[in-house]
């Protein structure tokens, strides 16, 4: 930290930050205090600071980044269509990256979701997937059809169309009085298993209470959109993929849409590349949603981008000579040519790497070496699905600011972490090898120790940001 003339020191990175940037999802007044980490670097799965100090990312920077930072693969890709084309406009123009990105994502349905519109942030892809479903319902003669099913736990972003159908009270009540009403039925998270009750019995019951809205609403309901096998931004709430077979159904029988949002658990993270593939029984044919979001991790991490996939004859419900009955959204960076080409980078590493296969090795290391967890008292719900682990550490134990102290604590073992409330995640790169694995638990590990070894009058003296 340098020195200006006049003795006085100059403010740090982090510092001039707080003061100028109004970071997302943080109360500024008490990021003064917990100063956020300046990050001058990535390799891999680590990030560096500005003093020199490493942090492996284990939530891969918010769920974006999918093979470590700085890929040398996708950073050539990258650099090549830097030079070519970084940008064109993709009305009425359009370009290799995003035709063959799309070509690349309707194969790998099965041809079933033909047709990607592309936009750049997760919020926007939910956004353009609720209109199209309305504006479908519109141009086949049922404009009565204008209402959104969500479920509880449910989290689809933070634009005002996206914050609708997002079941989290601290991002939702402010803007209340803004938001389009929406249905929310029973979340089928497997934690809310009465004693001796399944997960699959948990996912019935939670479907049989949507079966009951549209057998009442479903004149009225155009679409449900829900988080395949795991809603993240809440706490990882894992359930059982019969609920997407239900559920499927009964979209079929009530001719509803089936949004799935696979903004967080698509490329890979549930263990096949999209997240509702698990839903399909081995013998029997294979079941789509009717539109797929996809963000995230669709770039590797590197370029804001989304997508929506729709079925054939969602799309088709557009073609017409009237052009108002097309489906006329834009946004000025759509399809951008930088970000498509990442994307394709990523999923050159799907095909050539055997990612998904490498991945359950990976995670068959990890999951051992955390499975002292899985035992501790003072922890309950453990959880584990293709490459995201999570546990919900008991209130008894958990202590005021639990999710602060926590990453703090985390910070001086080398780890970027951020529980979400009681629940502590991770959810690391696809760049895990078995020493990588055993560090990361006995990290893991070790600040919960920390953590819940704090009495209550340290937790109320938070420890110091090491970046001060
Ligand atoms: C992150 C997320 C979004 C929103 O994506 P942004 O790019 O943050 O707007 C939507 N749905 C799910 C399931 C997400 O995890």
């Amino acid at each position: 930290m340098g020195h200006v003339d006049g003795g006085q020191p100059a403010a740090s990175l982090a510092q001039r930050s707080v003061a100028a940037v109004w970071h997302p999802c943080t109360q500024m007044r008490r990021a003064a205090t917990v100063l956020p980490l300046a990050i001058v670097r990535g390799a891999g799965p680590w990030l560096f600071d500005d003093a020199g100090q490493r942090y492996f990312d284990t939530s891969s920077s918010w769920w974006v980044n999918l093979f470590g930072h700085a890929d040398a693969r996708i950073n050539a890709a990258l650099k090549d269509q830097l030079d070519t084309l970084p940008h064109v406009m993709l009305a009425g123009c359009t370009h290799a990256p995003a035709v063959e990105l799309a070509e690349r994502l309707s194969s790998l349905t099965g041809g079933v979701l033909g047709h990607c519109f592309f936009a750049s942030d997760g919020a926007s892809a939910v956004e353009i997937a609720l209109k199209m479903s309305f504006h479908y319902w519109r141009n086949r003669g049922r404009p009565a059809k204008q209402e959104f099913v969500c479920l509880r736990q449910g989290y689809h972003g933070e634009t005002l169309g996206a914050l609708a159908v997002t079941d989290v009270a601290v991002f939702r009540d402010a803007y209340a009085p803004l938001l389009m009403r929406s249905h929310q039925v029973m979340s089928p998270d497997a934690r809310q298993a009465a004693p001796g009750e399944s997960a699959l019995e948990v996912a019935l019951r939670a479907a049989a209470q949507l079966q009951t809205l549209l057998a009442a609403r479903h004149d009225h309901i155009a679409a449900i959109i829900l988080e395949p096998l795991v809603q993240g931004a809440t706490g990882m709430a894992m359930y059982d993929p019969a609920y997407l077979r239900a559920v499927r159904a009964l979209c079929d029988q009530y001719e509803v849409h089936l949004i799935a949002d696979e903004i967080a658990v698509g490329c890979g993270r549930t263990g096949t590349f999209f997240a509702f593939e698990q839903a399909s029984l081995p013998d029997e044919p294979r079941i789509w949603p009717d539109l797929v979001c996809l963000s995230k991790g669709i770039s590797g991490g590197y370029l804001p981008l989304s997508l929506v996939l729709s079925r054939n004859h969602i799309y088709d419900a557009f073609l017409d000579d009237d052009v108002a009955r097309g489906f006329l959204h834009s946004h000025s960076y759509t399809g951008n040519a930088l970000a498509c080409r990442a994307a394709l980078a990523v999923l050159d590493r799907f095909e050539q790497d055997q990612v998904l296969r490498n991945n359950r090795q990976q995670a068959a290391t990890l999951s051992a070496a955390l499975a002292p967890l899985q035992s501790d008292a003072r922890i309950e719900h453990w959880r584990h699905i293709g490459m995201i682990w999570a546990f919900d550490v008991r209130e008894a134990f958990a202590g005021p600011r639990f999710a602060e102290r926590f990453h703090l604590a985390g910070r001086a073992h080398e780890l970027l972490i951020r529980p979400i409330g009681r629940t502590v995640y991770l959810m690391p790169a696809y760049v895990l090898n078995d020493e990588l694995a055993h560090w990361l638990a006995d990290r893991v590990i070790a600040t919960l120790n920390d953590v819940l070894s704090q009495s209550p009058s340290d937790a109320d003296r938070a420890p110091e940001p090491p970046t001060a």
